[in-house]
């Protein structure tokens, strides 16, 4: 028998009030409210539900995350700072000595995936890490983790060298058996800075892309022009390679320390050779523009990175209030400044991560949040709670709190 449900009296992010009507996981019919058709009961398992003016959106999209390496529901792990300013090499030592004395990694990652799907993420890219150091051990946990959620959340996964490639032996061969494994895509970390290789570093991150058909998402701190310089080598290759719309680069905070000139032309040439950015607007660092960086055509998309992990103790898992800091942060004031902010999460993600059927839309999958806000300016600026999370029309979560798992 066919599933059906109708919800009722949803807000869009338009302001109007529609009837929702999703069949077998899908929207349907959209109809303003009150004029949902009528359906012949003996053919169909129908539910109604009214949602009473609730704004609902589309379920948010977590775009950056480390499921492997987060500490959120283990016991409490005090943040070591480094000894002569931020170091990634220093870090990552702190973090293997961290993970030797961490719950089983399997707990940790279902904490941090029921965390993010109780504020409403149902999309999700995670790195996880793939090299010398721990080989493809993580990654193994990762992908049976992904499989016990796969009714709950879709999953991206990267194959992330933390440790480097060039400098940590063994580690090209693991990322090429990671893609064949099952990872979607393969990161990279400060080619110049870590490797001090760009060619090389970037030679065996875009070959193996090729190779196995998976796109790229590289962390790249890199402040300043090093930052810069390796941009544009990162969007160059993108283009020569006719990779457009699959290739991102995470954090690059260069490209929030450089003149206003240079960046009107990195941005150019990032939406000209589809390369998204993804910012989680970090602490005491500069990050990219977002509205300038928009305002050029990039798809600037967002996510949580650490969650009580050994590079920072924040996090909260809910991109809603991700949505909130990057306004904050990026001195977001009016309306559509807001809903820019709101976007970052939610579509804008999706366009970032080749989300197909995504949205509040007629065919789209019915992945969806409900928001006790008049609408999306107020919800970016109050992060209201008290939300229900919706996968495939059935409700997942509640109060943050799963209803299923
Ligand atoms: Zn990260």
């Amino acid at each position: 028998m066919t599933e059906q449900t109708i919800f009722l009296n949803a807000k869009l992010a338009d302001g109007s009030l529609v009837d929702l009507t999703v069949t077998d996981g899908r929207f349907r019919v959209i109809t303003p409210a009150g004029k949902a058709p009528s359906v012949d009961l003996a053919s169909i398992d129908l539910a109604i539900i009214d949602l009473g003016g609730q704004l609902v959106a589309p379920a948010f999209v977590e775009g950056h995350i480390h499921l492997d390496t987060s500490f959120y529901g283990d016991a409490w792990r005090p943040h070591i700072p480094c000894s002569n300013g931020f170091d990634v090499r220093e870090r990552v030592a702190f973090q293997a000595r961290n993970l030797a004395a961490a719950a089983p990694m399997d707990e940790r990652a279902k904490n941090q995936l029921e965390l993010c799907i109780g504020n409403g993420s149902l999309a999700m890219r995670s790195h996880v890490m793939v090299d010398g150091s721990v080989g493809l051990k993580h990654l193994e946990t990762i992908l049976a983790v992904r499989k016990q959620y796969r009714d709950l959340i879709d999953i991206q996964l990267v194959a992330f060298p933390q440790s480097g490639i060039l400098s940590s032996p063994g580690t090209p061969d693991l990322l090429d058996e990671a893609l064949k494994l099952g990872c979607d895509l393969i990161g990279g970390l400060d080619p110049a800075s870590f490797d001090r290789d760009v060619k090389g570093h970037l030679d065996v991150v875009f070959g193996l892309a090729q190779k196995h058909g998976a796109g790229v998402d590289i962390h790249l701190h890199d402040g300043g022009t090093l930052g810069l310089f390796q941009v544009e080598e990162i969007a160059a290759r993108t283009k020569a390679l006719g990779m457009q719309g699959h290739v991102a680069v995470s954090h690059a905070y260069g490209l929030g320390d450089i003149p206003a000139d240079a960046l009107l032309k990195a941005g150019e040439m990032l939406a000209a050779a589809g390369v998204a950015i993804m910012t989680n607007a970090p602490g005491n660092h500069a990050f990219p523009p977002v509205a300038a960086l928009r305002q050029a055509g990039v798809t600037v998309f967002s996510g949580s990175d650490n969650i009580r992990d050994s590079w920072w103790p924040y996090g909260d898992g809910d991109m809603l209030s991700r949505a909130n800091m990057i306004g904050h942060r990026s001195g977001f004031y009016e309306d559509h400044e807001l809903a820019a902010a709101f976007d970052v999460v939610t579509h804008a993600g999706a366009k970032a991560l080749g989300l197909e059927s995504y949205g509040i839309a007629v065919g789209a999958s019915a992945d969806f949040v409900t928001l006790q806000a008049q609408h999306v300016p107020e919800a970016v600026v109050a992060v209201p709670k008290g939300r229900t999370v919706y996968r495939r029309g059935r409700a997942v979560a509640k109060d943050s709190k799963m209803l299923v798992r």
